[in-house]
Protein backbone atom coordinates (compact mmCIF):
# COMPACT_ATOMS: atom_id res chain seq x y z
CA UNK A 1 0.00 0.00 0.00
CA UNK A 2 1.75 3.41 -1.15
CA UNK A 3 0.98 6.12 1.43
CA UNK A 4 -0.80 9.22 0.16
CA UNK A 5 1.44 12.37 -1.23
CA UNK A 6 3.68 14.44 0.87
CA UNK A 7 5.87 17.13 0.10
CA UNK A 8 9.55 17.23 0.98
CA UNK A 9 10.39 18.92 3.55
CA UNK A 10 12.90 21.86 3.05
CA UNK A 11 16.05 21.70 5.03
CA UNK A 12 16.51 23.99 8.04
CA UNK A 13 20.18 25.63 7.14
CA UNK A 14 19.77 27.46 10.33
CA UNK A 15 20.50 23.99 12.07
CA UNK A 16 24.62 23.44 12.10
CA UNK A 17 24.03 19.60 11.95
CA UNK A 18 22.61 20.90 8.16
CA UNK A 19 24.84 22.97 7.71
CA UNK A 20 27.78 20.69 8.02
CA UNK A 21 26.50 18.59 5.79
CA UNK A 22 26.04 21.08 3.16
CA UNK A 23 29.70 22.55 3.70
CA UNK A 24 30.70 18.93 3.40
CA UNK A 25 29.10 18.17 0.25
CA UNK A 26 30.17 21.47 -1.50
CA UNK A 27 33.82 20.31 -0.93
CA UNK A 28 33.30 16.61 -1.94
CA UNK A 29 31.54 17.84 -5.03
CA UNK A 30 34.61 20.47 -5.58
CA UNK A 31 36.89 17.27 -5.50
CA UNK A 32 34.54 16.00 -8.89
CA UNK A 33 35.10 19.19 -10.51
CA UNK A 34 36.50 18.95 -14.63
CA UNK A 35 35.75 15.00 -14.82
CA UNK A 36 34.43 14.32 -18.51
CA UNK A 37 30.81 12.48 -19.47
CA UNK A 38 29.83 10.31 -22.76
CA UNK A 39 26.17 10.14 -24.03
CA UNK A 40 24.02 7.29 -22.60
CA UNK A 41 22.22 5.67 -25.05
CA UNK A 42 21.01 2.16 -24.93
CA UNK A 43 22.84 1.29 -21.32
CA UNK A 44 25.57 2.37 -23.23
CA UNK A 45 28.11 5.29 -22.74
CA UNK A 46 28.95 6.78 -26.33
CA UNK A 47 32.14 9.26 -26.59
CA UNK A 48 31.68 11.60 -29.89
CA UNK A 49 34.97 13.65 -29.28
CA UNK A 50 32.91 17.06 -29.53
CA UNK A 51 33.13 18.40 -26.21
CA UNK A 52 31.01 20.88 -24.57
CA UNK A 53 31.92 22.65 -21.20
CA UNK A 54 30.11 23.59 -18.46
CA UNK A 55 31.09 26.58 -16.36
CA UNK A 56 30.69 28.08 -12.24
CA UNK A 57 28.61 30.99 -13.81
CA UNK A 58 30.02 32.74 -10.23
CA UNK A 59 33.29 31.81 -11.13
CA UNK A 60 34.50 32.34 -14.63
CA UNK A 61 36.14 29.75 -15.83
CA UNK A 62 36.12 27.30 -13.64
CA UNK A 63 35.06 23.97 -15.46
CA UNK A 64 32.44 21.94 -13.72
CA UNK A 65 32.39 19.65 -15.98
CA UNK A 66 32.97 18.40 -19.61
CA UNK A 67 30.61 16.44 -21.85
CA UNK A 68 30.58 14.60 -25.20
CA UNK A 69 28.28 15.95 -26.82
CA UNK A 70 25.41 14.59 -29.54
CA UNK A 71 25.41 15.13 -32.90
CA UNK A 72 22.64 14.28 -35.61
CA UNK A 73 23.60 10.74 -36.02
CA UNK A 74 23.57 10.33 -32.36
CA UNK A 75 19.77 11.81 -32.62
CA UNK A 76 19.26 8.85 -34.87
CA UNK A 77 20.96 6.16 -32.60
CA UNK A 78 19.35 7.21 -29.62
CA UNK A 79 15.41 7.45 -31.25
CA UNK A 80 16.26 3.84 -32.73
CA UNK A 81 17.28 2.34 -28.97
CA UNK A 82 14.24 4.19 -27.68
CA UNK A 83 11.82 2.21 -29.97
CA UNK A 84 13.70 -0.72 -29.67
CA UNK A 85 13.01 -0.23 -25.96
CA UNK A 86 9.57 0.99 -26.26
CA UNK A 87 8.27 -2.47 -27.26
CA UNK A 88 9.07 -4.17 -24.07
CA UNK A 89 8.85 -0.96 -21.33
CA UNK A 90 5.26 -0.64 -22.44
CA UNK A 91 3.98 -3.83 -21.49
CA UNK A 92 5.82 -3.12 -17.94
CA UNK A 93 2.89 -3.01 -15.03
CA UNK A 94 2.45 0.55 -14.29
CA UNK A 95 3.34 -0.64 -10.63
CA UNK A 96 6.79 -1.93 -11.48
CA UNK A 97 7.62 0.86 -13.72
CA UNK A 98 6.29 3.09 -10.32
CA UNK A 99 8.79 0.86 -8.28
CA UNK A 100 11.68 2.50 -10.06
CA UNK A 101 10.58 6.12 -9.56
CA UNK A 102 10.09 4.87 -5.79
CA UNK A 103 13.69 4.14 -5.83
CA UNK A 104 14.71 7.14 -7.41
CA UNK A 105 12.91 9.27 -5.07
CA UNK A 106 14.92 7.51 -2.07
CA UNK A 107 18.61 7.81 -3.77
CA UNK A 108 17.36 11.70 -4.61
CA UNK A 109 16.69 11.91 -0.28
CA UNK A 110 20.52 9.80 0.31
CA UNK A 111 22.08 12.29 -1.90
CA UNK A 112 20.14 15.55 -1.53
CA UNK A 113 23.12 17.77 -0.14
CA UNK A 114 25.05 16.53 -2.81
CA UNK A 115 22.60 17.28 -5.71
CA UNK A 116 22.23 20.93 -3.92
CA UNK A 117 25.92 21.71 -4.32
CA UNK A 118 26.42 20.85 -7.72
CA UNK A 119 23.47 23.15 -8.32
CA UNK A 120 25.01 25.49 -6.52
CA UNK A 121 28.02 25.60 -8.63
CA UNK A 122 26.67 24.79 -12.14
CA UNK A 123 23.67 27.08 -11.91
CA UNK A 124 24.40 29.93 -9.02
CA UNK A 125 21.89 28.55 -7.08
CA UNK A 126 21.93 29.92 -3.46
CA UNK A 127 21.61 26.69 -0.85
CA UNK A 128 17.99 27.23 -0.18
CA UNK A 129 17.12 27.93 -3.75
CA UNK A 130 19.11 24.47 -4.66
CA UNK A 131 17.72 22.46 -1.74
CA UNK A 132 14.15 23.69 -2.85
CA UNK A 133 14.81 22.53 -6.61
CA UNK A 134 15.82 19.07 -5.27
CA UNK A 135 13.24 18.28 -2.70
CA UNK A 136 10.75 19.94 -6.03
CA UNK A 137 12.50 16.94 -8.36
CA UNK A 138 11.59 14.23 -5.40
CA UNK A 139 8.20 15.33 -4.95
CA UNK A 140 7.64 15.09 -8.61
CA UNK A 141 9.17 11.74 -8.69
CA UNK A 142 7.18 10.75 -6.01
CA UNK A 143 3.55 12.43 -7.28
CA UNK A 144 3.84 11.29 -10.62
CA UNK A 145 4.81 7.26 -9.10
CA UNK A 146 1.16 7.56 -7.56
CA UNK A 147 -0.62 9.21 -10.30
CA UNK A 148 0.47 6.68 -12.37
CA UNK A 149 -1.22 3.91 -10.04
CA UNK A 150 -4.27 5.93 -10.16
CA UNK A 151 -4.74 5.87 -14.14
CA UNK A 152 -3.85 1.90 -14.22
CA UNK A 153 -7.00 1.20 -12.00
CA UNK A 154 -10.12 0.44 -13.44
CA UNK A 155 -11.45 3.52 -14.92
CA UNK A 156 -15.50 4.48 -14.49
CA UNK A 157 -17.21 4.03 -17.73
CA UNK A 158 -21.53 4.01 -17.92
CA UNK A 159 -22.45 0.26 -18.20
CA UNK A 160 -24.70 -1.18 -21.30
CA UNK A 161 -26.49 -4.26 -21.56
CA UNK A 162 -25.12 -6.88 -23.40
CA UNK A 163 -21.51 -5.45 -23.56
CA UNK A 164 -18.18 -5.56 -21.28
CA UNK A 165 -16.60 -2.19 -21.82
CA UNK A 166 -13.60 -0.66 -20.70
CA UNK A 167 -11.21 2.11 -21.28
CA UNK A 168 -7.36 1.97 -20.55
CA UNK A 169 -4.54 4.49 -20.56
CA UNK A 170 -1.84 3.04 -22.83
CA UNK A 171 1.52 5.41 -23.44
CA UNK A 172 2.65 7.53 -26.62
CA UNK A 173 5.84 6.04 -27.74
CA UNK A 174 9.43 7.56 -28.51
CA UNK A 175 9.32 11.18 -27.02
CA UNK A 176 11.74 14.09 -26.34
CA UNK A 177 12.02 15.59 -23.36
CA UNK A 178 14.07 19.55 -23.59
CA UNK A 179 13.87 20.89 -20.33
CA UNK A 180 15.83 24.68 -19.24
CA UNK A 181 18.62 25.48 -16.92
CA UNK A 182 17.06 27.43 -14.47
CA UNK A 183 15.19 24.71 -12.55
CA UNK A 184 17.82 21.56 -13.51
CA UNK A 185 16.68 18.61 -11.53
CA UNK A 186 13.07 19.40 -10.80
CA UNK A 187 11.81 20.38 -14.46
CA UNK A 188 14.72 17.74 -16.08
CA UNK A 189 13.31 15.06 -13.70
CA UNK A 190 9.61 15.81 -13.60
CA UNK A 191 9.60 15.91 -17.69
CA UNK A 192 11.19 13.05 -17.92
CA UNK A 193 9.23 10.58 -14.89
CA UNK A 194 6.01 11.74 -16.03
CA UNK A 195 6.85 10.19 -19.15
CA UNK A 196 8.72 7.02 -18.55
CA UNK A 197 6.30 6.24 -15.53
CA UNK A 198 3.34 6.29 -18.17
CA UNK A 199 5.49 3.81 -19.90
CA UNK A 200 7.26 5.88 -22.64
CA UNK A 201 11.03 6.29 -23.76
CA UNK A 202 12.63 9.29 -23.66
CA UNK A 203 15.57 10.92 -25.04
CA UNK A 204 16.88 13.69 -22.84
CA UNK A 205 18.55 16.64 -24.05
CA UNK A 206 19.77 18.99 -20.95
CA UNK A 207 20.06 22.50 -21.14
CA UNK A 208 23.78 23.01 -22.65
CA UNK A 209 24.60 25.22 -18.98
CA UNK A 210 23.29 22.42 -16.77
CA UNK A 211 24.26 19.07 -17.97
CA UNK A 212 26.09 17.83 -15.03
CA UNK A 213 23.02 17.77 -13.05
CA UNK A 214 21.30 15.66 -15.73
CA UNK A 215 24.05 13.26 -15.59
CA UNK A 216 23.77 12.88 -12.05
CA UNK A 217 19.85 12.52 -13.20
CA UNK A 218 20.95 9.95 -15.65
CA UNK A 219 23.49 8.38 -12.75
CA UNK A 220 20.56 7.84 -10.49
CA UNK A 221 18.43 6.14 -12.99
CA UNK A 222 21.13 3.80 -13.19
CA UNK A 223 21.11 2.73 -10.10
CA UNK A 224 17.76 1.85 -9.49
CA UNK A 225 18.11 -0.23 -12.68
CA UNK A 226 15.89 1.86 -15.08
CA UNK A 227 16.47 -0.84 -18.84
CA UNK A 228 18.77 0.53 -21.42
CA UNK A 229 16.70 2.36 -24.08
CA UNK A 230 14.64 3.90 -21.72
CA UNK A 231 16.21 7.20 -20.69
CA UNK A 232 18.64 8.13 -23.48
CA UNK A 233 20.68 10.85 -22.50
CA UNK A 234 22.24 13.57 -25.48
CA UNK A 235 23.52 16.28 -24.00
CA UNK A 236 23.98 18.61 -27.10
CA UNK A 237 23.49 22.20 -28.56
CA UNK A 238 19.63 22.56 -29.07
CA UNK A 239 20.49 24.63 -32.19
CA UNK A 240 22.61 22.12 -33.66
CA UNK A 241 19.93 19.15 -32.47
CA UNK A 242 17.40 20.69 -31.81
CA UNK A 243 15.20 20.71 -35.32
CA UNK A 244 16.76 17.20 -35.51
CA UNK A 245 14.69 15.97 -32.58
CA UNK A 246 11.70 18.10 -33.71
CA UNK A 247 10.69 17.06 -36.74
CA UNK A 248 11.96 13.26 -36.95
CA UNK A 249 9.06 10.85 -38.01
CA UNK A 250 9.67 8.87 -35.06
CA UNK A 251 8.95 11.06 -32.31
CA UNK A 252 5.48 10.91 -30.68
CA UNK A 253 5.91 13.99 -28.56
CA UNK A 254 7.91 16.47 -27.00
CA UNK A 255 7.83 18.23 -23.95
CA UNK A 256 9.79 21.19 -23.20
CA UNK A 257 9.96 24.29 -21.08
CA UNK A 258 12.42 27.22 -21.96
CA UNK A 259 12.02 30.36 -23.70
CA UNK A 260 8.72 31.28 -25.73
CA UNK A 261 10.78 32.07 -28.93
CA UNK A 262 11.99 28.08 -29.00
CA UNK A 263 8.97 26.52 -27.59
CA UNK A 264 6.91 28.46 -30.74
CA UNK A 265 9.57 27.06 -33.16
CA UNK A 266 9.19 23.74 -31.49
CA UNK A 267 5.39 23.90 -31.85
CA UNK A 268 5.33 24.90 -35.22
CA UNK A 269 8.30 22.25 -36.74
CA UNK A 270 6.64 19.82 -35.04
CA UNK A 271 2.79 20.12 -36.25
CA UNK A 272 4.25 19.31 -39.98
CA UNK A 273 4.02 15.72 -40.73
CA UNK A 274 7.00 13.95 -42.42
CA UNK A 275 7.71 11.14 -44.80
CA UNK A 276 6.78 7.76 -42.73
CA UNK A 277 5.14 9.94 -40.12
CA UNK A 278 1.76 7.99 -38.38
CA UNK A 279 0.76 10.53 -35.73
CA UNK A 280 0.20 14.16 -35.00
CA UNK A 281 2.98 15.04 -32.68
CA UNK A 282 1.87 15.98 -29.14
CA UNK A 283 3.67 19.05 -27.88
CA UNK A 284 3.67 20.56 -24.43
CA UNK A 285 5.44 23.69 -23.92
CA UNK A 286 5.67 25.77 -21.13
CA UNK A 287 7.09 29.28 -21.86
CA UNK A 288 8.39 32.81 -20.63
CA UNK A 289 6.70 35.04 -18.26
CA UNK A 290 6.12 38.98 -17.45
CA UNK A 291 4.60 38.13 -14.07
CA UNK A 292 3.01 41.06 -12.32
CA UNK A 293 2.63 41.20 -8.43
CA UNK A 294 -0.56 44.27 -7.73
CA UNK A 295 0.39 45.90 -4.45
CA UNK A 296 -3.68 47.55 -4.10
CA UNK A 297 -4.20 50.53 -1.93
CA UNK A 298 -5.66 48.79 0.95
CA UNK A 299 -2.56 46.13 0.90
CA UNK A 300 -0.51 45.42 4.10
CA UNK A 301 2.50 47.38 2.55
CA UNK A 302 5.41 45.26 4.73
CA UNK A 303 4.31 41.75 3.19
CA UNK A 304 4.21 43.26 0.31
CA UNK A 305 7.29 44.75 -0.27
CA UNK A 306 8.69 41.12 1.16
CA UNK A 307 6.59 39.09 -1.34
CA UNK A 308 8.34 41.70 -4.39
CA UNK A 309 11.55 41.48 -3.65
CA UNK A 310 11.59 37.97 -2.72
CA UNK A 311 9.87 37.05 -5.76
CA UNK A 312 12.04 39.77 -8.17
CA UNK A 313 15.22 38.95 -7.00
CA UNK A 314 15.13 35.39 -5.56
CA UNK A 315 17.62 32.85 -7.91
CA UNK A 316 18.30 36.65 -9.75
CA UNK A 317 15.17 36.82 -10.91
CA UNK A 318 15.80 33.73 -13.44
CA UNK A 319 12.73 32.06 -12.99
CA UNK A 320 9.66 31.48 -14.93
CA UNK A 321 7.42 32.49 -11.95
CA UNK A 322 9.82 35.68 -10.91
CA UNK A 323 8.04 39.21 -10.75
CA UNK A 324 9.37 41.00 -13.22
CA UNK A 325 6.27 43.99 -12.74
CA UNK A 326 4.93 45.81 -9.41
CA UNK A 327 2.10 47.20 -10.49
CA UNK A 328 1.28 49.86 -7.06
CA UNK A 329 -1.96 51.84 -6.53
CA UNK A 330 -0.84 55.60 -6.74
CA UNK A 331 -1.94 56.21 -2.92
CA UNK A 332 1.05 53.66 -1.71
CA UNK A 333 3.40 54.42 -4.86
CA UNK A 334 6.22 56.64 -3.40
CA UNK A 335 5.93 54.84 0.13
CA UNK A 336 6.40 51.28 -1.50
CA UNK A 337 9.15 51.98 -3.60
CA UNK A 338 11.04 53.89 -0.61
CA UNK A 339 10.74 50.55 1.19
CA UNK A 340 11.43 48.44 -1.39
CA UNK A 341 14.74 50.10 -2.00
CA UNK A 342 15.34 49.78 1.86
CA UNK A 343 14.79 46.21 1.47
CA UNK A 344 16.49 45.58 -1.27
CA UNK A 345 19.40 47.23 -0.06
CA UNK A 346 19.43 44.51 2.42
CA UNK A 347 20.29 41.80 -0.23
CA UNK A 348 23.61 40.37 -0.72
CA UNK A 349 25.65 39.40 -3.55
CA UNK A 350 27.83 37.40 -4.86
CA UNK A 351 29.81 33.26 -4.67
CA UNK A 352 26.39 31.12 -3.23
CA UNK A 353 29.23 28.63 -2.21
CA UNK A 354 29.38 30.86 0.41
CA UNK A 355 25.77 31.03 2.33
CA UNK A 356 25.77 34.49 3.21
CA UNK A 357 24.97 35.09 -0.32
CA UNK A 358 21.27 35.51 -1.32
CA UNK A 359 21.96 36.58 -4.51
CA UNK A 360 24.21 34.30 -7.34
CA UNK A 361 25.48 35.07 -10.55
CA UNK A 362 22.98 35.20 -13.90
CA UNK A 363 23.72 32.12 -15.51
CA UNK A 364 25.86 33.27 -18.46
CA UNK A 365 28.24 35.90 -20.18
CA UNK A 366 25.07 36.50 -22.62
CA UNK A 367 22.66 36.49 -20.31
CA UNK A 368 24.24 39.37 -17.91
CA UNK A 369 24.81 41.51 -21.60
CA UNK A 370 21.16 41.15 -22.63
CA UNK A 371 19.88 42.64 -18.44
CA UNK A 372 22.62 45.18 -19.30
CA UNK A 373 21.39 46.20 -22.40
CA UNK A 374 17.50 45.87 -21.08
CA UNK A 375 18.27 48.13 -17.73
CA UNK A 376 19.58 50.68 -20.31
CA UNK A 377 16.41 50.70 -22.41
CA UNK A 378 14.36 50.74 -18.69
CA UNK A 379 16.29 54.08 -17.83
CA UNK A 380 15.64 56.01 -20.88
CA UNK A 381 11.94 54.83 -20.00
CA UNK A 382 11.37 54.90 -16.51
CA UNK A 383 13.59 55.97 -13.79
CA UNK A 384 16.62 54.11 -12.25
CA UNK A 385 15.42 53.63 -7.96
CA UNK A 386 17.98 50.80 -7.27
CA UNK A 387 21.15 48.69 -8.76
CA UNK A 388 21.64 49.22 -12.53
CA UNK A 389 24.88 47.93 -12.93
CA UNK A 390 27.06 45.21 -13.39
CA UNK A 391 28.59 43.37 -10.05
CA UNK A 392 31.96 41.57 -9.35
CA UNK A 393 34.04 40.88 -12.41
CA UNK A 394 34.88 37.44 -11.33
CA UNK A 395 31.53 35.69 -12.37
CA UNK A 396 28.52 37.33 -14.34
CA UNK A 397 26.63 39.35 -11.20
CA UNK A 398 24.18 42.05 -12.14
CA UNK A 399 22.65 44.24 -9.26
CA UNK A 400 19.01 43.72 -8.23
CA UNK A 401 17.55 46.82 -10.13
CA UNK A 402 14.42 48.62 -10.09
CA UNK A 403 13.25 51.12 -12.63
CA UNK A 404 10.01 52.87 -11.50
CA UNK A 405 7.54 55.03 -13.57
CA UNK A 406 6.84 53.00 -16.26
CA UNK A 407 4.25 52.68 -18.59
CA UNK A 408 2.59 49.29 -19.13
CA UNK A 409 3.42 49.58 -22.86
CA UNK A 410 7.48 50.02 -22.50
CA UNK A 411 9.70 47.70 -23.64
CA UNK A 412 10.61 46.50 -19.99
CA UNK A 413 7.16 46.02 -18.67
CA UNK A 414 6.54 43.71 -21.79
CA UNK A 415 9.12 41.55 -22.77
CA UNK A 416 10.54 38.75 -20.97
CA UNK A 417 14.09 39.57 -19.48
CA UNK A 418 14.80 36.76 -17.09
CA UNK A 419 17.16 39.06 -14.56
CA UNK A 420 16.92 40.98 -11.23
CA UNK A 421 15.04 43.80 -13.48
CA UNK A 422 11.83 45.12 -11.86
CA UNK A 423 9.48 47.18 -13.34
CA UNK A 424 7.49 49.27 -11.32
CA UNK A 425 4.37 50.78 -13.13
CA UNK A 426 1.50 53.24 -10.87
CA UNK A 427 -2.26 52.33 -11.19
CA UNK A 428 -4.74 55.03 -10.63
CA UNK A 429 -7.21 52.10 -9.00
CA UNK A 430 -7.68 48.50 -8.28
CA UNK A 431 -9.25 48.09 -11.65
CA UNK A 432 -6.62 50.08 -13.77
CA UNK A 433 -4.38 47.54 -11.92
CA UNK A 434 -5.94 44.71 -13.12
CA UNK A 435 -5.79 45.88 -16.50
CA UNK A 436 -2.30 46.83 -16.53
CA UNK A 437 -1.28 43.42 -15.21
CA UNK A 438 -3.47 41.60 -18.12
CA UNK A 439 -1.93 43.71 -20.31
CA UNK A 440 0.94 41.33 -21.47
CA UNK A 441 1.03 38.12 -24.19
CA UNK A 442 1.93 35.76 -20.99
CA UNK A 443 0.19 34.54 -18.62
CA UNK A 444 1.84 32.09 -16.06
CA UNK A 445 1.91 33.55 -12.72
CA UNK A 446 0.32 36.82 -10.95
CA UNK A 447 -0.12 37.70 -7.30
CA UNK A 448 -2.49 40.74 -5.74
CA UNK A 449 -1.72 42.12 -2.11
CA UNK A 450 -5.11 43.40 -1.19
CA UNK A 451 -6.89 43.33 2.54
CA UNK A 452 -10.24 44.03 0.56
CA UNK A 453 -12.22 40.56 0.01
CA UNK A 454 -14.59 42.22 -1.96
CA UNK A 455 -10.83 43.08 -4.48
CA UNK A 456 -9.81 39.21 -4.05
CA UNK A 457 -12.62 38.05 -5.25
CA UNK A 458 -12.37 40.15 -8.17
CA UNK A 459 -8.89 38.94 -8.97
CA UNK A 460 -9.87 35.72 -9.11
CA UNK A 461 -12.00 36.17 -11.76
CA UNK A 462 -10.23 38.64 -13.77
CA UNK A 463 -6.38 38.54 -13.65
CA UNK A 464 -5.78 36.07 -16.04
CA UNK A 465 -2.73 34.04 -14.73
CA UNK A 466 -2.73 29.87 -14.91
CA UNK A 467 -1.01 30.45 -11.17
CA UNK A 468 -2.62 33.35 -9.16
CA UNK A 469 -1.52 34.06 -5.91
CA UNK A 470 -3.62 36.30 -3.30
CA UNK A 471 -1.43 38.11 -0.40
CA UNK A 472 1.91 36.03 -1.07
CA UNK A 473 4.68 35.94 -3.16
CA UNK A 474 4.08 34.67 -6.81
CA UNK A 475 6.89 32.37 -6.90
CA UNK A 476 7.61 29.01 -5.10
CA UNK A 477 4.77 26.52 -6.37
CA UNK A 478 4.33 23.07 -4.62
CA UNK A 479 3.98 19.94 -6.38
CA UNK A 480 0.20 18.64 -5.72
CA UNK A 481 -0.82 22.26 -3.83
CA UNK A 482 0.23 24.55 -6.94
CA UNK A 483 0.01 22.69 -10.15
CA UNK A 484 2.08 24.65 -12.85
CA UNK A 485 1.67 25.84 -15.97
CA UNK A 486 0.36 29.25 -17.82
CA UNK A 487 -1.92 30.64 -20.01
CA UNK A 488 -1.40 32.15 -23.50
CA UNK A 489 2.30 32.53 -24.83
CA UNK A 490 3.85 31.18 -21.44
CA UNK A 491 2.36 27.45 -22.77
CA UNK A 492 0.00 25.17 -23.31
CA UNK A 493 -0.68 25.15 -19.59
CA UNK A 494 0.04 21.56 -18.87
CA UNK A 495 -0.05 22.05 -15.21
CA UNK A 496 3.25 20.43 -13.91
CA UNK A 497 2.55 18.44 -10.49
CA UNK A 498 -1.28 18.17 -11.07
CA UNK A 499 -3.75 15.58 -11.31
CA UNK A 500 -3.80 15.84 -15.74
CA UNK A 501 -0.27 16.08 -15.76
CA UNK A 502 0.30 12.43 -16.67
CA UNK A 503 -2.55 12.55 -19.47
CA UNK A 504 0.06 14.54 -21.64
CA UNK A 505 1.93 11.48 -21.93
CA UNK A 506 -0.90 8.82 -22.39
CA UNK A 507 -3.26 8.09 -24.54
CA UNK A 508 -6.75 6.35 -23.77
CA UNK A 509 -7.96 3.32 -25.98
CA UNK A 510 -11.57 1.66 -25.20
CA UNK A 511 -12.61 -2.16 -25.63
CA UNK A 512 -16.17 -2.95 -25.78
CA UNK A 513 -16.91 -7.23 -25.98
CA UNK A 514 -20.29 -8.34 -26.62
CA UNK A 515 -21.21 -10.75 -24.34
P1 LIG B 1 15.78 28.15 -24.00
O1 LIG B 1 14.51 28.18 -24.78
O2 LIG B 1 16.93 28.90 -24.51
O3 LIG B 1 16.27 26.65 -23.84
C1 LIG B 1 15.45 25.62 -23.32
C2 LIG B 1 15.88 24.30 -23.89
O4 LIG B 1 15.63 24.29 -25.30
C3 LIG B 1 17.37 24.03 -23.73
O5 LIG B 1 17.56 22.66 -23.46
C4 LIG B 1 17.92 24.41 -25.09
O6 LIG B 1 19.13 23.79 -25.43
C5 LIG B 1 16.80 23.90 -25.98
N1 LIG B 1 16.79 24.47 -27.33
C6 LIG B 1 17.35 25.62 -27.75
N2 LIG B 1 17.11 25.77 -29.07
C7 LIG B 1 16.39 24.71 -29.48
C8 LIG B 1 15.81 24.31 -30.72
N3 LIG B 1 15.92 25.03 -31.82
N4 LIG B 1 15.12 23.15 -30.76
C9 LIG B 1 14.98 22.40 -29.65
N5 LIG B 1 15.50 22.73 -28.45
C10 LIG B 1 16.19 23.87 -28.37
O7 LIG B 1 15.39 28.58 -22.52
P2 LIG B 1 16.32 28.71 -21.24
O8 LIG B 1 17.04 27.40 -21.00
O9 LIG B 1 17.15 29.93 -21.36
O10 LIG B 1 15.27 28.86 -20.06
C11 LIG B 1 14.72 30.08 -19.70
C12 LIG B 1 13.31 30.20 -20.23
O11 LIG B 1 12.54 29.12 -19.74
C13 LIG B 1 12.59 31.45 -19.76
O12 LIG B 1 11.91 32.00 -20.85
C14 LIG B 1 11.60 30.94 -18.71
O13 LIG B 1 10.47 31.73 -18.54
C15 LIG B 1 11.28 29.58 -19.26
N6 LIG B 1 10.77 28.69 -18.23
C16 LIG B 1 9.43 28.42 -18.21
C17 LIG B 1 8.89 27.64 -17.22
C18 LIG B 1 7.44 27.35 -17.20
O14 LIG B 1 7.02 26.45 -16.48
N7 LIG B 1 6.64 28.06 -17.96
C19 LIG B 1 9.74 27.08 -16.15
C20 LIG B 1 11.14 27.40 -16.28
C21 LIG B 1 11.62 28.19 -17.29
P3 LIG B 1 20.52 24.62 -25.33
O15 LIG B 1 20.70 24.94 -23.89
O16 LIG B 1 21.52 23.66 -25.87
O17 LIG B 1 20.36 25.84 -26.19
Amino acid sequence: MVSEFRNHPLTDFSKDENRQKMQTALEEVKGQFDRTYALYINGQEIETGDILKSYNPCKKGQVIGNFHKAGNGDVETAIAAGGKAFETWRFVEPSKRADYLFKAAEVMRRRQFELNAWMVYETGKNWVEADADTAEAIDFIEFYAREMLLYAEKQPITPIAGEENEMIYIPLGVGAIIPPWNFPLAILAGMSMAAIVSGNCILLKPASDSPTIGQKFVEIMQEVGLPAGVLNYIPGSGSVIGDTIVTHPKIRFITFTGSTEVGLRINELAAKPQKGQIWIKRVVAEMGGKNAIIVDGEANLDEAVEGVASSAFGYQGQKCSACSRAIVDESLYDEFLEKLVERTKKITMGEVENSDNFMGAMINKAALEKTLKYIESGKKDGRLVHGGEAGPDSGYFVQPTIIADLDSKDQLAQEEVFAPLLAVIKARDFDHALEIANDTEFGLTGAVYSENPDKLKKARTIYHAGNLYLNRKCTGAFVGSHPFGGFNMSGTDSKAGGRDYLLLFLQAKTISQKV
